[in-house]
């Protein structure tokens, strides 16, 4: 690891972190310096999750904005090559519709189907978080960290994830076609070190989408973190949309992919790297749940470059219309006639969910131990 590395990787920025924890309700990244009316706000959404409530009082504790479903590089791992899409971009107005929100949720994740920085008025989005007290998280592919590096000491962006699937050029422009990851791992490096000399000291990790194509070489990503100066490495398992890609999952690989993940954990620990990974085909708790315990319907609001209003990425989940919305955020777009309806049957008898839900692949929900977390064909 390098002295930069040294200074800000590994556990340390954790420990400086608080995590707000509910058992069923999900953790979200452990922030320090939340106001009490975040901290408060957060207590009563894990209350009202774990108790399954359907109308709220609670704000969401994460706003997820899907900015654009427009990709610069075609990657194989994508929903969105395989599907038909219209470019669409967030329009500005509609925040005014969810700004109550933002003061009492924890989190805005720029996220969805597409590049989030792509959006023309992509600092507009940071700018105006700015104003609130909630933490900022984006989700990238990379390819523009140079472009948008001054805004994320600027607006002190909290969290960056960098979606990368392979340690090496060879393996990682394979899956992102049109991807250059040295380029990306240069700019990722000027991160860090600029990071070094700042106030600001965003978090850094990397996610990787696990497939056959990658898994050997996925404890290498580790390597390669620790080489750049990183704290985690996450990985998490290809959702097969196609008849091309399903060859690819590793649902039937467990017993390797097993052997990998211990592989990548021993190597994690003598770099003092954070390593998320999900439950191994056949060993997830969630037994053979149609799903894991959902809480995104309580914790997060997921407001799409459509405008519709969803509680995950799943496009099938649709509780309301941003651009018919009226002033009332908790009224209209909280606790709309379709919200409550949704919360009171995502976690009941599978009958009666959504069949986006009977058959969840959304990665902090789905059951791992089924065929459907791993291939969405028909979808
Ligand atoms: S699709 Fe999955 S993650 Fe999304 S709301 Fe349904 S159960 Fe939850």
């Amino acid at each position: 690891m390098n002295h930069f590395a040294d200074s800000v990787a590994g556990k340390g920025l954790l420990e400086n972190m608080e995590e707000i924890k509910g058992n069923d309700s999900g953790s979200l990244f452990g922030y320090t310096g939340l106001t009490q009316l975040q901290k408060e706000n957060s207590k009563l959404n894990i209350l009202e999750s774990e108790q399954g409530r359907t109308m709220l009082a609670s704000y969401p504790r994460r706003i997820v904005l899907e900015l654009t479903n427009a990709c610069n590089p075609g990657c194989i791992t994508s929903a969105r090559s395989h599907a038909e899409l219209n470019q669409d971009f967030f329009k500005k107005e509609w925040l005014k519709v969810l700004e109550p929100a933002f003061d009492y949720a924890e989190e805005m994740t720029l996220t969805g189907r597409g590049e989030p920085t792509l959006h023309p008025d992509f600092q507009h989005f940071l700018e105006f978080a700015g104003h609130f007290p909630i933490k900022k998280h984006i989700l990238t592919n990379g390819t523009r960290l140079r472009e948008i590096s001054p805004w994320i000491f600027e607006y002190k962006i909290d969290l960056i994830t960098v979606s990368l699937d392979g340690p090496d050029s060879a393996t990682n422009n394979r899956i992102h076609s049109g991807l250059d990851l040295k380029k990306i791992v240069g700019d990722l490096r000027e991160l860090v070190v600029r990071r070094y000399f700042a106030p600001v000291k965003p978090y850094i990790n990397t996610v990787t989408t696990l497939m056959k194509s990658n898994l050997d070489v996925f404890p290498r990503m580790i390597d390669l973190a620790a080489d750049i100066g990183i704290e985690e490495v996450k990985g998490v398992y290809l959702t097969a949309f196609s008849k091309e890609s399903e060859g690819e999952t590793l649902f039937d690989i467990p017993g390797k992919t097993e052997e990998i993940f211990n592989i990548a954990r021993e190597r994690a620990e003598s770099y003092n790297i954070v390593l998320s990974l999900p439950h191994i085909p056949g060993k997830d708790p969630a037994g053979d749940s149609v799903h894991r315990h959902c809480h995104l319907a309580w914790r997060d609001l997921f407001a799409g470059c459509d405008g519709i209003i969803r509680t995950c990425m799943s496009p099938k989940n649709t509780l309301g219309y941003l651009p018919f919305a009226g002033s009332s955020f908790m009224n209209e777009i909280r606790n709309s006639s379709e919200a409550v309806d949704f919360r009171a049957r995502v976690n009941g008898p599978a009958p009666g969910m959504n069949e986006a839900c009977r058959k969840c692949y959304q990665p902090s929900c789905a059951n791992k131990n089924l065929m459907h977390a791993f291939v969405q064909e028909s979808e």
